[in-house]
């Protein structure tokens, strides 16, 4: 099965060189507004191209507001703030998931909670986070959302699309609003992922876009924050860049905040990759059809978008007999050039987070010992 694999995935890409898990493909306009933005000088935080990136971020998405950072991380972390999240709060995320997600929490001086993740979506468990919030959050007069135990406020819950796929987000909002938890999504990996025809990132209050180089459209480094909501959008701005009050000349900055807003050069390049997105997503599509189909000829379970919902399928991935045969796998395609990954090592795992709450983590122990991420760049035809 590995040989078979290694052959198959050469032949889609057509090449006997080293195969990357995920790399960037410049087909459009890349060079021609990256050079006009070198001509116009204006390759710093103030130009035309960042207004036009978030525009087009915007209108695609259906987020009524777009506002660019300059990666995923600084986009989670001005959500979280944004959502209110402070010292000692809890924030409940899941624990399989990329470790920005758990540092944007951490940035905020809150501790994060992980519960378990569904099997179909590889993102969080709605059943998961009711049997957490059943066992330990009461909401109070005030409104707020406690945990009855610690006593610390659960102020919001950051499901992550893993993969591109679909969180099954319509529950786990239904379940913040009964609790009073603000809903921030890391929708990172998910740009032109849909629940239902609604975008991923435009149900919560708050979401992260990432335009990291190994994600589905590249800006070299960036990020995007969502939301519909105008005076949220306002305050994004604000604090992204230094909390500076509009003046023609004065420096005046009326908050403590940060420099995060994205450069216009990245901007630039991330307006051609918006452009190429549609024809992305069909390639990557095609791919996952190829990949699914090796799969159920091969014996092996192909990780499939969720009902009612449409993938990117900005990373394809396997699910293995067990642990043993998944690092015979990765064994074997690495050494013959062939790029494989795991998931990544579950944040409960990880010794920062030891001490952390979570939930029953039994889905998330299942995927991390089978699951493989396998090549899934967009393939060039000439
Ligand atoms: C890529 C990623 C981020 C952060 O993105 P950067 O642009 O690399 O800071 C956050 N969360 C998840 C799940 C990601 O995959």
């Amino acid at each position: 099965m590995y040989n078979e694999f290694v052959r198959f995935v050469r032949e889609l890409y057509n090449t006997d060189d080293f195969i990357p898990l995920h790399a960037p493909r410049f087909i459009g306009k890349e060079e021609e507004y990256l050079l006009e933005t070198i001509d116009s000088t204006y390759v710093s935080s103030v130009g035309e191209y960042v207004n036009r990136f978030e525009d087009i971020v915007s209108d695609y998405t259906g987020s009524k507001y777009a506002i660019a950072t300059m990666n995923g991380t600084s986009a989670l972390h001005v959500s979280l703030l944004l959502a209110g999240v402070q010292h000692n709060d809890e924030v409940i995320t899941q624990s399989l998931t990329f470790i920005a997600t758990c540092n944007a929490i951490r940035y905020c001086n809150a501790e994060p909670v992980f519960v378990d993740v569904d099997r179909e979506t590889l993102g969080m468990s709605p059943s998961g986070l009711s049997d957490f919030l059943t066992e330990n959050a009461e909401v109070g007069d005030d409104d707020l959302c406690r945990n009855r135990y610690t006593g610390n406020i659960i102020r919001a819950c950051v499901p992550m699309n893993t993969f591109g796929h679909p969180v099954d987000i319509n529950s786990i909002k239904s379940l913040c609003d009964k609790y009073h938890i603000t809903l921030v999504e890391d929708a990172a990996e998910s740009l032109g992922s849909f629940n239902n025809d609604v975008h991923t990132g435009t149900t919560g209050k708050l979401s992260a876009l990432s335009f990291n180089g190994n994600k589905i459209i590249t800006t070299g480094g960036g990020g995007m924050v969502l939301t519909n909501e105008e005076f949220i959008a306002k305050r994004a701005r604000h604090i992204t860049t230094t909390a500076k009050k509009k003046h023609r000349w004065e420096y005046e900055h009326d908050d403590t905040a940060y420099n995060y807003r994205m450069p216009n050069l990245n901007a630039a390049l991330g307006l051609a990759q918006m452009e190429s997105l549609e024809s992305f997503i069909l390639n990557k599509r095609n791919i996952a059809k190829l990949y699914s189909e090796w799969c159920s000829e091969n014996g092996v379970t192909f990780v499939k978008e969720a009902e009612n919902t449409k993938s990117n399928y900005w990373l394809n991935a396997f699910l293995l007999d067990d642990r043993m045969q998944r690092d015979d796998f990765l064994e074997h395609t690495n050494s013959y050039s062939v790029m494989t990954r795991p998931a990544w090592t579950p944040m409960h795992k990880l010794t920062m987070n030891k001490q952390c709450l979570s939930g029953e983590l039994k889905n998330t122990e299942y995927l991390v010992d089978r699951l493989v991420n396998v090549p899934s760049s967009v393939v060039l035809n000439d």
